[in-house]
């Protein structure tokens, strides 16, 4: 310590202890309305509905002070100590509100292989190569988001479209590795992991799962659905035998990766689309430690036999997060022909998909939740699906209760439905990727009428007066806001590579709107964020491209110059 500096500290306990509790010292270092931070010269967009400002003035406890282009009226608030940013002109906006995605999956597939932009099998193969060679023996290796669909080339050894297992085995002799594809309902596996798996040439295909194999009846290391399990299994087992402090470090480790991934993308608040109990209890302890840095709101997601007896202390609204929805789903994805369809698939007569959960079991959870206060998000893909959840729903909810119960994905919807989200006051909790990503099979699957009238049908939701909200279901997909908001006001690959129905883009303001306020209507937390105005928290991000009126070919070439949670600098590039 400096030796004025210890000088003037005592000189100042001297005079709290000559004066008593001296009000104005005290002030000085507490006052939660003192001016901490203005930032100023900003083209500010403050939500929708919301006039446009130049400035804002943010409080000592990270609320927002004022807001506006005429900052000499704060002039009286603002003194030496009032932190001056210069916002060079460039877009503010409030922070994005990931809608649905998975917080610790997306720190999970951070620290394991992420093949989301691979390109070919041989990038994957070589990209395991490289991981091995800094894994000790017998540790397995993971990754995900792999899809052969999506690679420049088919690969030329191959079976039913995969690759075979040989050359991963090869480079791999000591690693077990498992591979997820992007869908999330196949994996790869090399002949480690088969064998510690016990699956062999013998290995019936499990039901409702099928292991792909080659001409004489070999696996090739693909696994398909229930199939997967067989590989899980012994993942699982390895899993088990770290300790509870090992496991826990390693969740630990990925959240923080996933924090700086979500700061990094301008994300300040994220709501996460499956929760379990052991979470739940970690996730408190980081909040009571001030260890979030940024606002996490999450479903709880277990069976309901498991939940039933078991709602203690929920909702639960800590400071930085809030666990008051129950998840669950009663159905499976459109790639994979899991989407439960009124009417059966385009391109396979006769399936009309997967029912994962039974409607009576969906009912009882609505049950639970409302009993308990809690929110209730179902994950529906197909129309069959969106309808038998509204029907579940609407016996809980009409219009003059306001329960803000969602569908997640609300993906594909029979027009007849269409009108319901806002008669019931349900909200579309919508992913923008998903309708480009999906967008090379999508009206293969649900063939050209039935694509256009209901796929993604963001426009006459909207039309319908629905709250629409926004997300990426990361590590689904990256998490990137900014390409979901391309596809969200455009229905174009960023790729170029297809247009989706484009009639049912949303316009810049509404795409903003389902990244920021929307989102925060449905978590119930509009009053505090979603919007730049008095009162609120000061989360916010400045882009270095104005998303209301950019060219559109710049919108993905936008950068997150910086990320404020709280008034707080989280990310600056
Ligand atoms: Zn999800």
């Amino acid at each position: 310590m400096n030796h004025d500096y210890h000088h003037l500290l005592f000189a100042l306990l001297f005079l709290i202890v000559l004066t008593g509790c001296n009000e104005s010292a005290d002030r000085e270092t507490t006052d939660p309305n003192r001016a901490a931070l203005l930032v100023y010269n900003a083209d500010i967009w403050a939500g929708q509905g919301e006039p446009a400002a130049s400035a804002l003035l943010v409080n000592a406890d990270g609320t927002i002070a004022a807001i506006g282009s005429d900052t000499a009226a704060w002039s009286d608030d603002i003194d030496g100590r009032t932190e001056r940013l210069d916002a060079n002109g460039e877009f503010l906006m409030p922070g994005f509100i990931e809608g649905h995605a998975h917080f610790s999956g997306l720190g999970s597939s951070l620290r394991n292989l992420n093949f989301l932009r691979s390109r070919s099998w041989e990038e994957i193969v070589a990209m395991v190569e490289e991981r091995a060679e800094d894994t000790p023996e017998g540790v397995w290796i993971t990754g995900r988001g792999w899809h052969q669909e999506k690679w420049d080339k088919p690969h030329d050894h191959s079976i039913g479209g995969y690759p075979l297992h040989d050359a991963l085995s090869e480079i791999t002799p000591d690693h077990p590795v498992v591979l997820r594809h992007a869908s999330g309902h196949a994996l790869f596996a090399n002949e480690k992991a088969m064998e510690l798996a016990g699956v062999s040439r013998e290995t019936p295909d499990p039901r409702g799962g099928r292991i792909l194999r080659d001409e004489v009846g070999d696996p090739t290391g693909v696994f398909e659905e229930r199939a997967m399990d067989l590989i899980s299994d012994a993942y699982q087992n390895f899993i088990q035998k770290m300790s509870p402090v090992e496991r826990k470090d390693e969740w630990l480790a990925g959240i923080r990766e996933a924090q700086d991934e979500c700061l990094r993308n301008g994300i300040t608040s994220f709501q996460d689309a499956g929760t379990r109990y052991q979470e739940l209890d970690w996730y408190k302890e980081l909040d009571a430690s001030d260890s979030l840095r940024l606002n996490l709101w999450v479903m709880l997601r277990h069976g309901y036999d498991d939940m039933a007896g078991n709602m203690e202390g929920l909702p639960h609204y800590g400071d930085r997060f809030e666990c008051s929805a129950i998840k669950t789903e009663l159905d499976g994805a459109l790639g994979s022909y899991g989407a439960w369809l009124l009417e059966p698939y385009f391109d396979n007569p006769g399936f009309v998909g997967q029912n994962t959960t039974l409607v009576a079991t969906v009912d009882s959870i609505a049950q639970l939740a409302d009993e308990h206060g809690m929110q209730l998000c179902v994950h529906a893909i197909g129309d069959r699906a969106n309808r038998e959840t509204l029907d579940v729903m609407a016996k809980y909810v009409d219009s003059t209760d306001d329960k803000r119960w969602r569908i997640e994905h609300s993906q594909h919807i029979d027009p007849a439905d269409i009108p319901r989200f806002a008669e019931l006051g349900v909200i579309a909790s919508m992913q923008g990727i998903h309708c480009t990503s999906d967008a090379l099979f999508a009206e293969t699957r649900l063939g050209t009428e039935r694509a256009r009238e209901g796929a993604y049908p963001w426009r006459s939701l909207l039309d319908a007066g629905a709250v629409v909200t926004n997300g990426t279901d990361a590590p689904v997909e990256d998490v990137d806001p900014i390409e979901s908001f391309y596809a969200s006001v455009t229905r174009k690959r960023a790729d170029g590579k297809a247009t989706f129905f484009p009639e049912q883009s949303m316009t810049r303001e509404e795409a903003l709107h389902s990244y920021t306020a929307a989102p925060a209507y449905a978590a119930f937390q509009e009053d505090e964020r979603g919007t730049l105005a008095p009162g609120m928290q000061a989360d916010f991000v400045i882009l270095s491209k104005n998303l209301r009126d950019c060219a559109e070919e710049e919108i993905l070439e936008t950068e997150v110059v910086a990320t404020y949670v709280g008034g707080e600098l989280a990310y600056g590039r």
